[in-house]
Order: structure tokens, then C-alpha cells, then sequence
């Protein structure tokens, strides 16, 4: 069992829903209890805690190798004031997916992980994508009938999947996760516009939830006779995207597109695999080899493999990029959080959980609290 949270409080300059950054303390127990105003005395910045949708790894652990390796994910970004985060499946033969979620489950049900980032659920990462556009996952795709989703589905871990609309049984497959609270993400497709506005609406209409997986990447361009993936998820008015904004992914005009379509939608992820605060060097992902070099990772085709980064590098990238802190934040926490309809965070609010990460003057991280309790940075 874990021992209660006790009352803390941190002074510094709060970003308030909204997006004002004013001068006073955050009280807080497990949730936050009180914002209060003033005196004028500087500080830190504190900010809600970061909602990564889509990571596989970090710190030598990956979602793929069991419980084990998502604590040492989870522990990892923490360390990085991630407070909350999906532990994403790599598209691989179909019982060691399995495997992966039921270790997901497990660590759910033993209370999650102490030190690391609240697990809200799982993301599903194929295998119910297009052999065309792998990126960087195995070449085990697989049709998602009904079978299988509900086979997936009785685990009761899945918060989150990837799916390209265009393979045989999609539609209705999207709509069972939808139905059982899953968001459905397009992504690893080569699908049309009409094709994924069409999904779209389908889940949309179905009262479900809607994402794009790593906008820009494995789904192909923008062109004006050919809007693809990305234009109609960026004019859908529902639909979330997901960017890897680590200065390799995705030009920073591609973002800066993105967040002027759907400024409210944007939410930056890591997708971060095992390498990730690692260091440059061999690693691996989804059983295949990668190198690390420079912060780049590779698999050996020369393709780029996942990400090597962290949710505080990618809200340096952003503000790099010429988005005003406020708007970062909400990109890193706000917008995951709704975008999964997790109502009790994402905002420094009396009443949502006590996520919050304390970062100094250059976006360094400082100290993070989940749920009210303290990690060891
Ligand atoms: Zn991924």
C-alpha cells in the first residue's frame, strides 16, 4: 500500500488556465487545493505536468519487454515532467502484443508505478496499419476483425490506438474502440483525404474520440490537389494530431502549419523509444537494430526509427520555434488530456490532480509532483 500524500506547497509563477503566468503558491495535496495570488516575487515557473500519448521507451525500458520495462519508462520521463503517459505497443507478432498490454494491465492494477508517471491506459500501435507505410515498425500488420478487437478490448487497457482507415474492416473496428472509450488514431496509412475525413466522421458521430498519429510522419504530404492524411485531419474540427517535434520528424514550418490550422488540437508527443536518455549508441526497437547519433536514431535502412526525446526537449523545441510558453503547455499537457477525455488534469486548477512540473528560467525541469507526490529527479 502507499502512504497518503501530505500538503506541500510551491511558490513561484504559475501558469493559470488561460494561459496568464502570475506571481503566487500552488497548495496541493494529492490534488491541487488552492492557487493564491501574489506577492510579486518571481520564482520558477510552474506549469501542469506533460500528457505523452505515444512513447515506447526510455531509460533502457520498452513498453514491448513487459511491466518491467514500463517502469523503467515511466520513471524515466518522469524525471523529465512527463506526469502522465500512454506506454505504446511496437506492430509485432500478435501474442507478444498481447504480452505487452497484459504487462500494462498488471502494473495498472498493482497501483501503477511509484516515482514514475500516473498510466492511464495503454496506446496500440498496430498492428491494424498499412504495409505500406511501416515507418519504422516490423512488417506484421494484421487485419483487426472482430475477433480480434474484442480480444484486444477484454484486456481493458487500451486508452488509445493507430489504425490506417483504408485496410479491410477499419471503419467498424475504429468504431468498437470508439464505443469502449479508446481514441482512435489515423496513422501508418495511405489513405486518402475523403478516406480519413470519412472515419473520421464515423467515430465523430458515434460520440468517440479522434487523433492523428505523428502528423506529417508515414502518412504522406500536403498538396493542393491532394490534401491527404494531414489535410483532413488538420480541418477536421474534432480531431487531435499528435507532432514528434524533436528537430528531425518534422520541418518546424510543417508545426508551425499545424498549430496555425488547429491551435487548440496540437499536442506534442516523444515516441520516444528505449534509447531515450541513453546517450548516443546501439539500441533497438521492435527487435530491429538502431543507432543513436547526434540525438538521431536510425534503423539500419537509414529510416528514422523513433525518438530519442523527452517532453521538456520538445517544450524547448516549441518555445524554440516561436510558440509562447502558454501555448507550449497547453500542447504538452491541455490538449493531450482531452484528447484521451481526461477531465482531472492538464491545467493548474483547485480540484484536478496535483501533476505540476517546476522548470527555472531555461525551461529546465526542476522538480516534478505526481499526483501531490514528489519524483527524484
Ligand atoms: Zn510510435
Amino acid at each position: 500500500m502507499t502512504s497518503p500524500v501530505s500538503p506541500a506547497s510551491l511558490r513561484g509563477r504559475l501558469l493559470l488556465p488561460g494561459g496568464s503566468l502570475v506571481s503566487g503558491t500552488l497548495h496541493f495535496g494529492a490534488d491541487i487545493t488552492a492557487l493564491e495570488e501574489g506577492p510579486e516575487t518571481g520564482g520558477p515557473l510552474i506549469v501542469p505536468g506533460f500528457v505523452d500519448t505515444h512513447v515506447h521507451g526510455g531509460g533502457g525500458g520498452d513498453t514491448m519487454d513487459g511491466a518491467e520495462g514500463v517502469r523503467t519508462l515511466a520513471r524515466m520521463h518522469a524525471r523529465h515532467g512527463t506526469t502522465t503517459l500512454l506506454p505504446t505497443t511496437m506492430t509485432n507478432p500478435w501474442e507478444r502484443v498481447l504480452a505487452a498490454l497484459r504487462g500494462v494491465r498488471e502494473l495498472m492494477d498493482a497501483g501503477g508505478v511509484p516515482g514514475g508517471a500516473d498510466i492511464p491506459g495503454a496506446h496500440l500501435e498496430g498492428p491494424f496499419i498499412s504495409p505500406q507505410r511501416l515507418g519504422a515498425q516490423p512488417p506484421c500488420t494484421l487485419t483487426p476483425t472482430p475477433e480480434r478487437v474484442q480480444e484486444l478490448l477484454a484486456l481493458n487497457v487500451i486508452r488509445a490506438v493507430t489504425l490506417a482507415p483504408e485496410i479491410e474492416e477499419a471503419t467498424d473496428a475504429a468504431l468498437a474502440f470508439a464505443g469502449a472509450g479508446v481514441r482512435v488514431g489515423i496513422g501508418h496509412t495511405a489513405a486518402d483525404a475523403e478516406t480519413v475525413a470519412a472515419l473520421l466522421q464515423a467515430v465523430h458521430v458515434a460520440g468517440g474520440r479522434t487523433a492523428g498519429t505523428h502528423l506529417f510522419n508515414a502518412m504522406g504530404g500536403i498538396q493542393g490537389r491532394e490534401p491527404g492524411v494531414v489535410g483532413a485531419l488538420l480541418t477536421d474540427p474534432h480531431a487531435f494530431a499528435e507532432v514528434i517535434l524533436d528537430g528531425f520528424h518534422l520541418h518546424r514550418l510543417s508545426f508551425l502549419l499545424a498549430r496555425a490550422a488547429a491551435p487548440d488540437r496540437v499536442m506534442l508527443i516523444t515516441d520516444a523509444m528505449r534509447a531515450a536518455g541513453q546517450g548516443d549508441g546501439e539500441s533497438e526497437l521492435g527487435g530491429q537494430p538502431v543507432t543513436v547519433s547526434g540525438g538521431r536514431a536510425t534503423l539500419a535502412s537509414g529510416s528514422l526509427a523513433g525518438s530519442v526525446l523527452t517532453m521538456d526537449m520538445a517544450l524547448k523545441n516549441a518555445v524554440a520555434a516561436g510558440v509562447p510558453l502558454a501555448e507550449a503547455s497547453r500542447m504538452l499537457s491541455l490538449a493531450p488530456a482531452r484528447s484521451l477525455g481526461l477531465s482531472d488534469r492538464g491545467e493548474l486548477r483547485v480540484g484536478l490532480r496535483a501533476d505540476v512540473v517546476v522548470l527555472d528560467e531555461e525551461l529546465k525541469v526542476r522538480q516534478v509532483y505526481v499526483g501531490g507526490r514528489s519524483v527524484a529527479l
